[in-house]
């Protein structure tokens, strides 16, 4: 009994020394090769199973946007290509995976009202990339299947910042995998490095607030309690419209208006 916690413990203190951009601590479990073949599977899962979306002008809008994102993500996230492909789906979602992998559903461009709100959305997709949370997601899962007493044996010792992630992996009955919803750490982190991000690539940082404000609507505009989608796994409050209006002076400085990529959003 007391193997498996000081093997765990000790995979904790090799692995627990990376933090994110944000100066947040992480545990990651999983090698980079290993998180983009899930990511790569995960795509072509995905790709098989929805419909995908033949319009020519709604995939040169997209593509427009997320190849002005990629640009700037650093080649130690992913090198080469991002593979991007829009879904035929009313649903108001988008993703991106480990692998380079992009995913944008038809039904969230009905949200977004121009290239600056879509590069808003990819933005913060990507943010949750570069920032490794996959890995921090489905480490807290590995340690979850490794057992409730060596974890929380586990926890104790962890860095106290780690100790909210921690917990939360040990809750009963959650669900990790690739594709899921993220914490409110997590999320926060994606909207601010996902602010950044979209003001480098040369979309108007203020579109997030907007974008945000609109998700808000449609979300009390759709029904008794019946979110859309993005908004279920994205959950938004004024919290995170606050937060993105906070750090705005800071995504401002990397904002350039000549560097306005112009893609058009078809009519
Ligand atoms: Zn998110």
């Amino acid at each position: 009994m007391k193997l498996p916690i000081i093997m765990l413990s000790a995979l904790i203190v090799l692995s627990a020394c990376s933090s994110s951009s944000t100066g947040r601590k992480q545990v990651m479990l999983f090698s980079d090769t290993e998180l983009d073949k899930m990511g790569a599977a995960s795509f072509d899962d995905m790709k098989k199973k929805t419909p995908i979306s033949s319009d020519k002008a709604t995939n040169d809008f997209v593509q427009c946007v997320a190849n002005a994102i990629t640009k700037n993500v650093p080649q130690s996230v992913h090198k080469g290509n991002w593979e991007v492909v829009v879904f035929d789906s009313s649903q108001v979602n988008a993703f991106a995976l480990p692998g380079g992998k992009i995913g944008v559903y038809t039904g969230i461009l009905n949200v977004t009202e121009n290239q600056d709100q879509l590069g808003a959305i990819i933005g913060h997709e990507v943010g949750h990339v570069i920032e490794h949370h996959s890995n921090e997601r489905l480490s807290a899962s590995k340690l979850q299947n490794m057992g409730m007493a060596a974890a929380t044996a586990a926890v104790g010792m962890a860095d106290i910042e780690n100790k909210g992630l921690w917990m939360a992996g040990l809750g009963v009955g959650l669900q990790y995998g690739v594709i899921m919803p993220y914490g409110r750490s997590h999320e926060s982190e994606a909207d601010i490095v996902g602010q950044d991000l979209m003001a480098k690539s040369g979309f108007e940082p203020s579109a997030s607030i907007k974008l945000w404000q609109n998700m808000a609507k449609l979300s009390a505009n759709s029904g008794k309690g019946a979110p859309a989608e993005f908004m279920s796994t994205h959950p938004s409050n004024e919290t995170r419209i606050k937060q993105l209006s906070e750090h705005l002076p800071v995504s401002m400085k990397y904002y350039q208006t000549g560097n306005n990529p112009k893609c058009k959003k078809p009519s």
